[in-house]
């Protein structure tokens, strides 16, 4: 029997692939190899150094050369991926290729690890003091006047320095430096004494230290649960070793980053996406090699290598940006667990709303839950009222009581939020004579009406177009926007309230990569502002002067299909409601509803989140729904409807006679048409995991062999968090 290599490539097929070791070199496990592949050649990571070939050895290609001096991905990486790639129903090459940072994906060899410094030259110094640059050299100028800064430093700041710096570089005004140590030397700042069920939650997670054990930290937004965090760190720390602690894709504000250094004072790395490729690999390789201690980062740094872990922490766990929901469908925070239970480390899931899916762990005894229920920096707790806008009269939907409780809080000079989760001026556009309404011809739904560009514009597949003068059906100029955007309310409110400024903040007003920064800064000053804005709003944002709080359609998430539409909704009330409030402002929300006798907004009321959490879990108990269940959906679109159709009939012949599994569909997708493709769905529950990966496994092989599966896109989502 001759050894072979087993590597993993980047390429969407459930397989591995065998290649004869390259001429010279020791290859382990781990390491990158060069190797030929039809007829070009790819970077792929051995799996196995030594295994039994498959074919005869003859037939096998001879890989070209080992690209690294010791292996990338460690035995527990490893590991771990290849049980993630069976447990997502991905491909093991693709598993892989998600683990490596892009630049390492290529054959080269590994960049240093070194830190990119850049810093003034007498001549940039003087340039500076002259006044002499404009825009975005003066910019960057300004931000290194006072001391050299590294490059992750400033792509946090300034996103888009590179350009200026590369000129300002060749002018001689910067210099760059690569230093081989973070030059951190400062002095760790002090954090406030923790309060009891602080140091609570602190003393339980860390007798878990040394050991696996998930922790759910619950407690609302403001309660102190990053101040848990820091202290658990800074233990780590003290002992050496290395923590990861992941944020949601919206909570990554240059904020969380300047608190973290200025508190651990250590070196914080960050894995973001403005992050250069090159600085991104640099990073992930000093977490490979132990040189950095703390790194934070959003759903792919999940798979930063950890040699020296002592522990992870998962905040905002019930995010769905955790979920990758294309190519290799993982879902982070799970997979955070699982490399917790692969490394020996406890794992800290934090939330104000914790997911049905955590809280379903905690009942069942599997993760151990703290909770902290006071909020240190608030006197009061926030008051949560809801307005009944059956027979009031709407101004461009907002309630008389609305408005009135807006003029009230900027009257005492503070500011309020409006927040309604939709961008646009309005949702839709309809003629009053005839009944036409704008619909996106590659969707079949209703088309955005965006005011100030004058566009239409499809939400789901950006198609866009001019705004009819007139009705395209009747001809007539009656066409009305139907329905309330973002850009709508603040136009209202604009006029409502003349002299106090009026702040939107949705996707539009903070395209420019800083925007968002910038409006938030100006907003902390002690004076009275209108926002009006989306989710963008919900979290992390810390507006000392906000004190009220006006959630504009809630309904809407009252009377979704989607079983998480209560969960999603509960989350995001609670989420947009912790915005208020502050020291000495007492805060307030207010909840705009037709439906003013919903259970789920009463539960919310009188037990806040933990009580509509009990009642929907038990729904989900009497439904057979996830947690208690087991799901996965299989997705499939083409251009045309009857290849969908046939695939998904053919998959479901493939299941037989289901033995304890439920299957429903072959039925159309949420939405049957998107971008110009039909799209179909077919779901399969069990009640257990083993039952539903004992069934999948063989499934998916049968897919690939379906002559159908070619004539379509079809993919398989395990865990599905949006059927
Ligand atoms: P969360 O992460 O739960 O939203 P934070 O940890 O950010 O909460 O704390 C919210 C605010 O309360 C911060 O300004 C923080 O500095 C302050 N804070 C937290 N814990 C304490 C404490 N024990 N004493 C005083 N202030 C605290
Ligand atoms: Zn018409
Ligand atoms: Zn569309």
């Amino acid at each position: 029997m001759t050894a072979v290599l087993r590597v993993a490539l980047p390429v969407p097929l459930p397989t591995l692939f065998d290649y004869l070791p390259p001429e010279a070199g020791d290859v382990q496990a781990g390491s990158r190899v060069r190797v030929p592949f039809g007829r070009g050649e790819m970077v792929g990571v051995v799996v196995d150094p030594a295994a039994e070939a498959a074919v005869g050895a003859k037939r096998l290609k001879r890989a070209i050369e080992v690209l690294d001096p010791y292996p990338l991905l460690d035995a527990e990486l490893l590991a771990t991926l290849a049980w993630a790639a069976d447990y997502w129903a991905g491909a093991p090459g693709e598993a892989v290729a998600n683990a490596l940072p892009l630049a390492l994906r290529e054959p080269r060899p590994l960049p240093a690890t070194g830190r990119e410094v850049w810093g003034l030259t007498e001549t940039g110094r003087e340039a500076h003091d002259s006044k002499r640059r404009k825009g975005a050299s003066a910019t960057l100028l300004d931000a290194l006047a006072d001391g050299p800064r590294s490059a992750e430093d400033l792509g946090l700041a300034l996103p888009d320095w590179r350009a200026a710096a590369r000129r300002l570089l060749e002018a001689g005004l910067l210099e760059k430096r690569m230093v081989e140590e973070a030059s951190m030397p400062a002095m760790p700042a002090p954090g406030p004494a923790l309060s009891d069920e602080q140091a609570a939650a602190v003393a339980a997670i860390g007798e878990g230290f040394g050991g696996f054990q998930p922790y759910l930290l619950d407690g609302v937004t403001g309660s102190g649960k990053t101040e848990v965090y820091l202290a658990l760190i800074e233990r780590a720390l003290a002992e050496g070793k290395q923590t990861l602690l992941l944020v949601p894709e919206i909570g990554l504000a240059p904020q969380t980053v300047r608190r973290l250094r200025e508190r651990l004072g250590v070196a914080v790395e960050v894995l973001h996406s403005n992050l250069a490729e090159g600085e991104r690999a640099r990073a992930w390789l000093r977490a490979r090699n132990g040189s950095a201690r703390v790194i934070l980062g959003t759903r792919s740094a999940v798979f930063t290598p950890l040699p020296e872990a002592g522990l992870i922490v998962v905040d905002e766990e019930h995010d769905p940006s955790y979920k990758q929901q294309e190519g290799f469908r993982y879902h982070a925070r799970d997979l955070a667990v699982v490399r917790a239970r692969a490394l020996g480390v406890p794992v800290v899931l934090g939330s104000a709303t914790p997911s049905l899916e955590t809280l379903g762990n905690v009942e069942a005894g599997r993760y151990r839950r703290l909770v902290l229920r006071a909020r240190p920096s608030a006197s009061q707790p926030t008051r949560v009222q809801i307005v009944d806008m059956r027979a009031q009269r709407l101004d461009h939907g907002l309630s008389p009581t609305l408005v009135h409780a807006v003029a009230a809080c900027v009257e005492r000079g503070e500011q309020a939020l409006v927040f309604r989760n939709r961008r646009g001026y309005a949702p839709a556009l309809l003629c009053h004579d005839c009944g036409w309404h704008a619909d996106c011809p590659r969707c079949d739904r209703p088309l955005t009406l965006h005011a100030g560009r004058r566009r239409l514009i499809c939400h789901h597949c950006d198609y866009t177009t001019a705004v009819p003068a007139a009705c395209p059906s009747c001809g007539s100029a009656n066409l009305s926007p139907q329905g309330q955007g973002t850009e709508r309310l603040e136009e209202a409110l604009a006029e409502r309230f003349p002299d106090i400024p009026v702040v939107r903040i949705d996707r539009e007003t903070t395209r420019r990569r800083d925007a968002f920064g910038d409006i938030l800064d100006g907003l902390r000053e002690d004076k009275p502002a209108i926002l009006v804005g989306t989710q963008m709003l919900a979290k992390g944002h810390d507006l000392p002067n906000l004190t009220l709080v006006a959630i504009v359609g809630v309904d809407e998430g009252l009377h979704s299909i989607d079983f998480r539409s209560g969960e999603r909704l509960a989350q995001l009330v609670v989420q947009v409601a912790g915005r208020a409030g502050r020291a000495s402002k007492p805060g307030s929300v207010l909840l705009q509803t037709h439906h003013p006798d919903h259970p789920m907004l009463h539960a919310l009321l009188r037990g806040g989140y933990a009580a509509v959490a009990t009642g929907l879990l038990e729904e989900r108990r009497l439904l057979d729904l996830p947690p208690y269940a087991h799901q996965v959906l299989l997705r499939a679109d083409a251009l045309g409807r009857a290849e969908v159709d046939v695939f998904l009939a053919e998959a479901h012949a493939l299941i037989g006679e289901p033995k304890e599994l439920r299957v429903a569909g072959p039925m159309p997708a949420p939405m049957p048409l998107r971008a110009g493709r039909h799209r179909g769905q077919l779901l399969v529950e069990a009640s257990t995991r083993a039952r539903l990966h004992n069934f999948l496994r063989p499934w998916q092989q049968a897919l690939a062999g379906l002559p159908a599966a070619r004539k379509v896109r079809w993919s398989l989502d395990v865990d599905p968090i949006d059927l």
